[in-house]
């Protein structure tokens, strides 16, 4: 029987499942094979973006998978180049088409680029989106404090989610504790840091005692952190492997050995410089 993935309660109400499926990197067209085999697997969240070029794969695989709209929660996210009032709109609607959705559960601003300044006009575009109705939680990703504060400044929509790099390699403990002060949900992309962390002798040790893999061990110290993850794999054994993390628990020894891993490991962009 596939695992039961527990969910987070939004600032707004909303459930998230704690684990979902990323597919960064994922070829449109190898992209409805692998969500169906992560739909079977037992995932329910599906994470995208305009930018990946996989909306339609994405679509093709839930239309065909038989499971009810209301069982799954699909996220995607706007464009850097789309950003601005009427952009976002657009951009918006080409991204729903080619889900052949009517609504998304998550709709991110994909980063702030602080140098374009137009992340508070996108945001608008979103408040309307919402309460139109074809946003269920509106959120951002990449955002640093300064950004967080600088949207809050210029609206009553808090974020629902901050969709951020995270893993042991890089804990961003300072925007975890903004984010529990603010009440917006950590979501952690490349959780796994794209496999970089998990030769760690601290992580191979706490998987053996537990007979886990080091990427189980990575995905269940997020859920204990509370974030929610979306590791990505094209690999059905992987699928698997990674939804399967709600059988056992990380003691306090261990979650601190694993807390010693923080070293400033950013894999991709920096946020506050990508423009
Ligand atoms: P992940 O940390 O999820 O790692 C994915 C890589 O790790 C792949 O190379 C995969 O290989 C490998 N892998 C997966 N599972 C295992 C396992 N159990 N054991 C060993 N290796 C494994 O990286 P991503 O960058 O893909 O991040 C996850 C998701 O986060 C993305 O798909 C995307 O949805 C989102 N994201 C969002 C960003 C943003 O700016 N908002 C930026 C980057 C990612 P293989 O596929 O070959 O099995």
């Amino acid at each position: 029987m596939a695992p039961t993935v527990t969910t987070v309660t939004l600032n707004n109400g909303v459930e998230i499942p704690r684990l979902g499926f990323g597919v960064f990197q994922v070829p449109d067209a190898e992209t409805a094979p692998t969500v169906r085999a992560a739909l079977e697997a037992g995932y329910r969240g599906i994470d995208t973006a305009a930018v990946y070029g996989n909306e339609a794969g994405v679509g093709t695989a839930l239309a065909s998978s038989g499971i009810a709209r209301q069982e799954l929660f699909v996220t995607t996210k706007l464009w850097n180049a789309d950003q601005g009032y009427d952009a976002t709109l657009r951009a918006f609607d080409a991204s729903l088409a080619k889900l052949g959705l009517e609504y998304v559960d998550l709709y991110l601003i994909h980063w702030p680029t602080p140098g374009r300044d137009l992340y508070r006009e996108s945001w608008q575009a979103i408040e309307k989106l919402t309460a139109d109705g074809r946003i269920r939680a509106a959120g951002v990703s990449n955002f640093q404090p300064a950004h967080l504060h600088r949207l809050l400044e210029s609206t009553s929509l808090v974020p629902a989610v901050n969709q951020i790099e995270l893993h042991p390699g890089l804990q961003q403990r300072e925007l975890r504790s903004l984010h529990a002060d603010l009440g917006i949900v950590t979501e952690a992309w490349s959780p796994l840091a794209q496999g970089a962390v998990l030769a760690e002798p601290a992580l191979t040790a706490i998987a053996e005692r537990h007979g886990k893999s080091s990427a189980q061990v990575v995905l269940r110290w997020h859920l204990q952190l509370g974030n929610v993850v979306i590791p990505k794999s094209v690999t059905p054994a992987r699928i698997q492997e990674n939804i399967d993390v709600f059988d056992f628990a990380l003691g306090d020894e261990e979650m601190a050995a694993i807390a010693a891993l923080d070293r400033g490991l950013r894999t991709g962009p920096d946020p506050d410089t990508l423009n």
